[in-house]
């Protein structure tokens, strides 16, 4: 594989790099030139891989469903024997219940009574709902209009055994957990949780439970980072906060790049306080880029401290969490080995607000998304999008992507949203 580092000083050549403004798109085909997915694994019982990522296909060691069966509570008949014109009257030789096949063969001019899940019985070849029957002592009369085969689901239509039921790099979730149970297989081979620290930056912080002095805030940050990572089921190291010291900048940098994957830190990025956090990282490793053309989140740093990745996410509240789920999320899903990494639904819908912006950078809004009576779904900014607003990310469900280009949005435009539910 080519050097990143490498490549990166080759496109640093290129008219339009520009570390200091790079648009968002290049921005994350960037970042994900550096990514190389932890190979490590562990073996894991099934109930303790949900939420894992799969190290190995799943193979199915047997045929689902493992014999022909009956969709439908009915009679197990011989296609043949049906009249097509007019009723049939057949004698019921026995009972095949789910899990209690009928010991026998259904012999011409007979039938079998049977339950959903019933084994289908030798002999026979299509189920007639009772629905479709009236069956008085020891006998079914059945009428015309049936179809060979029917309400009949076959050995192996859903899964033929050796063929894959889950690719290596799907997330496990609730239906995949079930699926590998209903193979019988009890333990799997799954990724180790990728290792992520982070640290808040700036004097001005106080962690709760400490009053805060004039002009000191609550540390919200490391709550929102830890809430998303938890979400992506990284192994979290939350190193507190550190103070705007160059020095013990330099020795929490140093720490969090030996001992995991991802360091990610918030604030220290922004101007007047970029340049000593900017020398300290080209020193310690490299920076790949510096600032996006994007609001809110314009100072995000990303780069390579020896082996770990390097985030420098803004200090403001509602741009930490913005750029989280534009640029870490997927960066972190793909380093955990999920494959592929599956984007954010975005959808066009109508705006019913008025929406302000400038071209020349991307902008994501907090945006509310909401039905109306007729099924109808549309679109309101959460109101004053400030970046300090941590309550606009608290009442949105999604965000409104305003391409770079875009200038102001009147109400009623048709604007793309992505949703947020379950992006992390
Ligand atoms: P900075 O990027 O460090 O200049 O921070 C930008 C703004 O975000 C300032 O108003 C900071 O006080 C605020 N801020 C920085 N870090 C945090 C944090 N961890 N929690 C809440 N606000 C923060
Ligand atoms: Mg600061």
């Amino acid at each position: 594989m080519n050097d990143p580092l490498q490549s990166l000083r080759q496109l640093s050549c290129a008219d339009d790099y520009d570390p200091n403004s790079m648009a968002v798109d290049k921005a994350r085909d960037l970042i994900s030139r550096f990514l190389a997915p932890v190979t490590t694994t562990e073996r894991l019982h099934v109930r303790a891989a949900l939420g894992r990522v799969l190290a190995e296909d799943v193979i199915s060691p047997l045929d689902v469903p493992a014999h022909d069966n009956s969709a439908m509570d009915g009679y197990a008949v011989r296609f043949s024997d049906l009249k097509a014109d007019a009723a049939t009257t057949l004698p019921i030789a026995g009972t095949a219940y789910a899990g209690a096949p009928f010991n026998g063969i259904v012999k011409p001019g007979e039938c079998v009574r049977i339950m959903t899940g019933g084994v289908v019985p030798p002999g026979a070849d299509t189920i007639v709902m009772q629905e479709h029957a009236q069956a008085k002592d020891g006998q079914v009369t059945i009428g015309t209009g049936h179809r060979k085969g029917q309400n009949l689901r076959r050995a192996g239509e859903d899964l033929a055994v050796g063929q894959v039921a889950l690719k290596r790099g799907m997330a496990l979730r609730p239906a995949e957990i079930g699926l590998i149970a209903s193979l019988g297989i009890a333990e799997l081979s799954v990724y180790r949780r990728l290792r992520v620290a982070f640290f808040s930056t700036g004097d001005e912080l106080v962690s709760i439970g400490t009053t805060p002095k004039a002009g000191q805030i609550y540390d919200s940050n490391r709550y929102t980072l830890y809430g998303m990572l938890q979400r992506l089921g990284c192994e979290v190291i939350d190193m507190g906060v550190v103070r705007d010291d160059p020095k013990l900048l330099e020795a929490a940098f140093s720490e969090a790049a030996g001992i995991a994957d991802v360091v990610i830190t918030s604030g220290g990025v922004s101007v007047g306080e970029a340049d000593f956090v900017k020398d300290l990282l080209n020193q310690l490793g490299e920076v790949v880029f510096w600032k996006i053309a994007m609001k809110p989140g314009r100072p995000l740093a990303y780069g390579k401290i020896g082996n770990a990745h390097f985030f420098g996410l803004p200090g403001n509240p509602v741009s930490v969490m913005v750029t989280f789920y534009q640029f870490v999320r997927d960066a972190l899903l793909k380093l955990s080995g999920r494959d592929p990494v599956p984007p954010l639904p975005t959808f066009k819908v109508p705006c019913t607000s008025n929406l302000k912006k400038a071209p020349g950078r991307t902008e994501f809004q907090r945006g509310i998304l909401t039905q109306d009576g007729a099924g109808n779904w549309s679109v309101r900014v959460t109101g004053e999008q400030g970046s300090g607003i941590l309550r606009s990310m608290a009442e949105a469900n999604c965000f409104i992507i305003l391409p770079s280009e875009q200038g102001s949005v009147a109400a009623g435009a048709l604007v793309e949203v992505q949703v947020m539910e379950g992006a992390v």
